[in-house]
């Protein structure tokens, strides 16, 4: 389902500063005239885009509705309650939290929440796929917290959960971790719940990927199972940049205290009327065929890849995300990207589950708002390998996408 209008730059911009209206354009184009296959990327509509541009951006509000530090919240009031109302029903959560300003945030406020500094914490290993904030030692999370990993299998890419019951085990962690920034599959939520229970920890759901397949769904919800669940707003969710937790009654408050006062300042009322705007998008019955088109666009593009020789991480997908080695094809991960970028098609690089190797990460949010189907899909396996292979020649192949980007445009005016 393309979303239809431009998002207007707007005349202010354009006669105020040409230069920077320029680079928007610049963007604009470049979104419009490549595949944008980056699997935490997706298409925001003009609603979400007009919520975030508009004069909620000049409001403070810090604190929450009915009880803020600043005088004048009574509107943007009825926006965060909105926000926190729509989250709680599509969910099925007892309490949201709206005000993360990213997902990194909502991940940070959940161990504040629930740990103290120096307290164990089990989660999926960085090489693994687990995210900075599992335990980097770049991270806050790495020199705060002791992080314990757990892993994937090097054979079958899914998620060793003997070994993670074992550490559990061994190492009683405070709060184990489950989520991921490159698992393709539906994680077994049950399975973490019953570990969390025995060493007596608290299970915390990084959902910021699927959390939009959830909405819609087409994925297992974290929620009935995890004691917080952190997500984003703005990869398969398709709303404005930002973060989200959801979690019971009883921890309500020790949440809403971690966010503010103890990591955030000033609430960000405009992304969060978006959040709202798109929490209504997500509760309809388009955002349900939407979802489950992601996954069956993620299915047969990873079978379509396996098909052409690269190796698929798990051998497919339950969700947006395709983890895949391209060596077979003669090309290590780096180059790969490299060579597809200039055909074109923009994507990341990965770890994979065997080895030092790096892989390509890709995902089906952003080309399925787009309105591209299954034959779409077929197509960019296609040429995805040709270029790989060297059998295309890169101009080619990048006139391909830009006439299969001009059928398929994420905003039309
Ligand atoms: C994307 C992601 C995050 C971080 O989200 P940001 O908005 O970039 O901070 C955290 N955890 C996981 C598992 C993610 O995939």
């Amino acid at each position: 389902m393309p979303v239809t209008h431009a998002p207007e730059t707007a005349d202010a911009l354009l006669r105020q500063d040409p230069e920077l209206a320029e680079i928007l354009l610049g963007e604009l184009d470049r979104q419009s005239t490549t595949l944008q296959l980056v699997a935490a990327e997706n298409f925001s509509s003009p609603a979400v885009l007009a919520a975030l541009g508009s004069p909620l951006a000049n409001k403070y509000a810090e604190g929450y509705p009915g009880a803020r530090h600043h005088g004048g919240c009574e509107i943007v009031d009825v926006a965060e309650r909105l926000a926190v109302e729509r989250a709680k029903a599509l969910f099925g959560a007892e309490h949201a939290n709206v005000q993360s300003h990213s997902g990194s945030s909502a991940v940070l406020a959940a161990y504040a929440a629930l740990l103290r500094p120096g307290d164990t914490v089990l989660a999926l290993g960085l090489p693994h796929g687990g995210h900075l904030t599992h335990g980097s030692p770049a991270n806050f999370s790495g020199r705060w917290f002791d992080f314990v990993g757990y892993g994937v299998d090097a054979e079958t890419g899914l998620i060793d959960y003997d070994q993670m019951r074992t550490l559990a085990r061994a190492h009683r962690p405070k709060a184990i971790v489950c989520g991921s920034i490159a698992y393709p599959r539906h994680i077994d939520h049950a399975f973490f719940r019953e570990v969390a229970d025995e060493v007596g920890a608290y299970l915390i759901a990084d959902a910021a990927h699927p959390i939009g397949l959830v909405a819609g769904g087409a994925a297992p919800s974290p929620v009935p199972y995890a004691d917080v669940v952190c997500a984003t707003t703005h990869k398969v969710l398709r709303g404005p940049r930002g973060g989200m937790i959801l979690c019971g009654a009883e921890l309500a408050e020790r949440v809403d205290r971690a966010v503010f006062p103890f990591t955030q300042g000033g609430a960000q009322m405009h992304t969060i009327a978006a959040k709202a705007v798109a929490f209504g998008e997500a509760a309809t019955p388009d955002f349900v065929t939407y979802a489950h088109q992601v996954v069956t666009n993620a299915r047969v593009l990873a079978a379509r890849l396996a098909a052409e020789g690269l190796v698929v991480t798990t051998g497919g997908t339950d969700t947006h995300l395709i983890t895949a080695d391209p060596a077979p094809l003669g090309v290590d991960g780096r180059t790969a990207r490299g060579r597809l970028a200039a055909a074109g098609m923009v994507l990341d690089c990965c770890a994979l589950p065997h080895g030092d190797a790096r892989g390509l990460r890709l995902g089906t949010a952003a080309v399925t708002t787009q309105g591209m189907g299954e034959e779409e899909m077929q197509w960019i396996g296609a040429l995805f390998a040709a270029v790989l292979r060297g059998e295309t020649e890169t101009q080619k192949a990048r006139d391909e996408v830009r006439e299969l980007t001009g059928r398929f445009q994420p905003y039309t005016s």
